[in-house]
């Protein structure tokens, strides 16, 4: 989808950690490191082929949907606001 783009990750070891994520845990999608203040973290959805989908956008799990993950506040700069989910 034009829309989407790929999840800017830290590196290229945290892409291959997030491939088959099993489970939504805390850390930081893009570094993998802790939230240490989840009230400022923003939120995403991402694909199973690790693409960003932008906020306005339905995505079943049967279309690709790999669910929502946190962004800590630093890292969430990479990532343009209309990808950031409102609680
Ligand atoms: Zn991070």
């Amino acid at each position: 989808m034009a829309n989407r783009i790929p999840v800017p990750f830290a590196s290229e070891k945290v892409r291959r950690l997030n491939q088959n994520k099993p489970c939504h845990g805390e850390p930081c999608l893009l570094c993998d490191a802790e939230i240490k203040n989840p009230a400022a973290a923003v939120h995403v959805h991402m694909t199973t082929s690790l693409e960003l989908v932008p906020a306005d956008e339905e995505l079943t799990e049967e279309q690709g949907s790999q669910g929502c993950f946190p962004v800590g506040p630093e890292c969430a700069k990479k990532v343009p606001r209309r990808f950031w989910l409102k609680w």
